[in-house]
């Protein structure tokens, strides 16, 4: 169990992060250009995934050999679309092995059909290369510029905005982390985040906004107009952005910490999480706010940031993270008991008294030090037994956790 989970420590040499903005259009022909390119590139999409259903064939270059020349005679797209449209079709069976149709809402670019300059980009369509307006904030323009940016997006939103997504990849650092120091990172429990050096992000005002956006939701949805269902994609806009907003902040404060220290960071097995949250009976308000997308963003943004400054991550097994005391590594001798008392651990053994969730952050640091180094698992097998009997433990923990 403790070989696999090590596994799961990320270690790219390359990162890619996606740079996304609002594309600026000037007149109707822009959209009237964007909107038949992106038409003829679903019916291109289609039409293939007929062939490929009919001949089973997925691969890109048999596939785009039996499409190729019919698809070009009977659409204005371009050379480069049709291989595009090719690889989407190909891509979408390997990624979801099922593909049903292909919508007119985005269109997939390259090298040859998109180019960036100077805060424009100029964008292939269907009669030419049109060039539009294309703000970005100074870090996105950084990341942008003195690449070759190979792979991009353009797509309509359902409200009729067009975005540009466009591929960065991004070289990481290699840093020299030690091995038995982790920052361990307790995810949307009381507090949205908790780290073992003492920091904690509270949820209360995320908790509260969420609140409010779902009572409206309720609300709206209880009613069923033309007028609600825009509203309620408004909404969901709106609260999607603050939540990511939060998210980037909390992730680059955690993964600040992880380089200032040179340590690993540690997070528990997000599959476990959900099923050991969801296991406890919870009330509907508890579950909503645990056990949704923001949770996953939040760690994907940790993982991205740390990898691209060379932080390894590991994935702990979250039995027991918020039983044990971080102090001296007991239960309570009652498995039907905790020392965990909503927000606060107050140990019987020790008696140590702290934030219910610091002291899950630094069991999570302990089992990740233990993880990273599997020369030295005495930790683990050292918590093993007490688990069961709540007998003396055997060490302190070894990790950074304090
Ligand atoms: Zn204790």
């Amino acid at each position: 169990m403790l070989y696999n989970v090590a596994k799961e420590v990320i270690d790219l040499a390359v990162q890619t992060i996606t740079v996304r903005n609002k594309l600026i259009l000037q007149n109707s022909q822009e959209h009237d250009a964007i909107n038949k390119t992106l038409k003829q590139f679903a019916f291109a999409c289609n039409q293939m995934l007929a062939v490929a259903k009919a001949e089973n064939c997925w691969n890109a270059a048999k596939l785009q050999k039996l499409t190729y020349y019919d698809i070009r005679a009977i659409t204005q797209l371009k050379a480069n679309h049709v291989c595009n449209a090719v690889r989407r079709v190909v891509n979408a069976k390997s990624s979801t092995g099922k593909v049903k149709e292909f919508r007119a809402t985005s269109i997939a670019l390259d090298v040859r059909t998109f180019i960036y300059k100077d805060g424009s980009v100029g964008i292939t369509l269907v009669d030419k290369r049109h060039w539009f307006e294309w703000k970005l904030s100074y870090e996105q323009k950084k990341l942008l510029e003195g690449k070759h940016n190979r792979f991009a997006t353009l797509s309509r939103t359902r409200s009729g905005q067009y975005f540009l997504n466009v591929a960065v990849e991004v070289d990481c650092d290699k840093r020299y982390v030690s091995k038995n120091k982790a920052i361990g990172v307790d995810l949307g429990r009381r507090a949205i985040a908790a780290i073992s050096t003492g920091e904690s992000w509270d949820g209360e005002q995320l908790n509260k906004t969420r609140d409010r956006y779902a009572k409206v939701r309720a609300n709206v949805q209880s009613r069923r107009s033309r007028s609600g269902r825009r509203l309620l994609r408004r909404l969901s806009g709106r609260e999607r952005g603050f939540q990511q907003w939060v998210n980037h902040n909390i992730s680059k404060s955690i993964v600040g910490s992880a380089k200032k220290d040179s340590a690993i960071i540690s997070m528990e097995n997000l599959t476990n999480i959900r099923q050991s949250l969801n296991a406890k009976p919870r009330n509907r308000q508890e579950r909503r706010r645990s056990n949704n997308w923001a949770f996953y963003q939040l760690r994907l943004f940790i993982q991205y940031k740390a990898n691209i400054v060379g932080i390894p991550v590991v994935f702990v097994p979250p039995a027991y993270t918020s039983q044990v005391c971080s102090h001296c590594l007991r239960i309570h001798p009652d498995p039907a008991k905790s020392f965990r008392n909503e927000k606060r651990f107050v140990c019987g053994y020790c008696g140590a008294d702290c934030d219910a969730d610091y002291n899950a952050a630094r069991n999570i640091a302990a089992y990740g030090v233990t993880i990273n180094s599997p020369e030295a698992p005495k930790l683990f097998c050292g918590l093993a037994p007490q688990f069961v009997l709540g007998a003396k433990p055997h060490q302190e923990p070894s990790g950074r956790v304090g």
